[in-house]
């Protein structure tokens, strides 16, 4: 690309935090983590035709590809320290890199995740975005997936299902009015996943995982890893008010199975509960309570609207 260099330059150059330097030369020189902490990294592939279409708005896309990245480091508690983004593009299209750039700043500067390097490279077809984002966390405490005990309450942030929903109606499988479709729409466009809420579950929680494949796929990772089961009051789920309309079985497809929430799906003691709570008010963060880990293994959802049966791939029991 003959403009890479000014395209980089317009594009990309921030300013980067006190004593790092960040993009422009052949490395990015980040600030070492304490030995007390560990450095978290996570990595996350965005591409044209297969997680965003042609036309996507290019500022929604650059949140995106971020907020998928920092939604794996709050499911860590870990705090953002930067990140790296590879993008490779058909041509130089400023005005578009200009609103894909406004994109990923805004939500890098809202969770102090700044962008220190990265590669700009011309494909052959197609957009494909590739960010890399770093954290850190103390040593021994992260919320890892294997990290659940029997006894343990199973907590949600945010709402379940509008983004799926959202994405069935842009594709023609379900229908809803424009105002509908337009309470929907934030949450597949523009994910905010609950950052420094995340980071600040260090010491309260012990597992957790963002739910990006549906909620039941995500907390089945969190058993098997953990080695043991959950109950799930289907009647406590957040369910987002947009998804009033819909069918029942749809409702309850999007929100057990709908992909795309990048909020969290957490465990913690019950001797926690305050402190979550009053954490979560102070953060702005909804929290819900849905459940409860089981030493006996499967994930049951009791009080389904929709029967759920044994045979539903999608349903009772992913490992059972
Ligand atoms: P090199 O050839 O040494 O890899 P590049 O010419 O690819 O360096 O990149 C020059 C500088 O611009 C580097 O600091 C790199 O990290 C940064 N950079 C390139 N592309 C991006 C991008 N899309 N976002 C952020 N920084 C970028
Ligand atoms: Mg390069």
């Amino acid at each position: 690309m003959a403009s890479e260099f000014d395209l980089i330059a317009r594009h990309f150059k921030w300013p980067a935090p006190a004593g790092v330097l960040g993009v422009g030369d052949d490395c990015a020189l980040l600030l070492p983590v304490a030995s007390d902490r560990r450095l978290a990294v996570t990595t996350d592939l965005l591409i044209e035709g297969r997680h965003f279409l042609p036309d996507a708005d290019p500022e929604a896309l650059g949140h995106k590809a971020l907020a998928v990245n920092v939604s794996d480091l709050a499911a860590m508690g870990a705090t953002p320290i930067g990140c790296v983004l590879g993008l490779s593009v058909p041509r130089a299209d400023h005005a578009w890199l200009e609103r894909f750039a406004r994109g990923f700043r805004t939500l890098a500067d809202a969770v102090g995740c700044p962008l220190v390097g990265g590669d700009t490279t011309r494909s052959l077809q197609g957009t494909v975005i590739s960010v890399t984002a770093m954290g850190e966390v103390p040593a021994g405490a992260a919320l890892t997936r294997a990290a659940a005990r029997p006894g343990d309450d199973i907590w949600i942030t945010g709402t379940l299902g509008a983004a799926h929903m959202a994405l069935e109606v842009l594709q023609g499988r379900e229908r809803a009015t424009p105002d509908v479709l337009a309470a929907l729409r934030p949450f597949l466009d523009r994910p905010e996943p609950p950052v420094a809420f995340g980071a600040h579950l260090i010491g309260i929680a012990h597992a957790a995982i963002d739910i990006s494949d549906g909620l039941q796929q995500d907390l089945g990772h969190v058993l098997r890893a953990s080695g043991c089961g959950a109950e799930i009051d289907y009647a406590s789920l957040p369910v987002h008010p947009a998804l009033e309309g819909f069918a029942a079985a749809s409702v309850q497809r999007a929100v057990l199975n709908g992909g795309d929430v990048y909020q969290l799906c957490f465990t913690a003691s019950a001797a926690m509960r305050q402190r979550i709570t009053e954490l979560a008010g102070r953060h702005g963060v909804r929290v819900s309570r849905v459940g409860t880990i089981t030493q006996e293994g499967g994930l049951r959802v009791t009080a389904c609207p929709v029967p759920l049966s044994p045979d539903d791939p999608a349903g009772f029991d992913h490992f059972g």
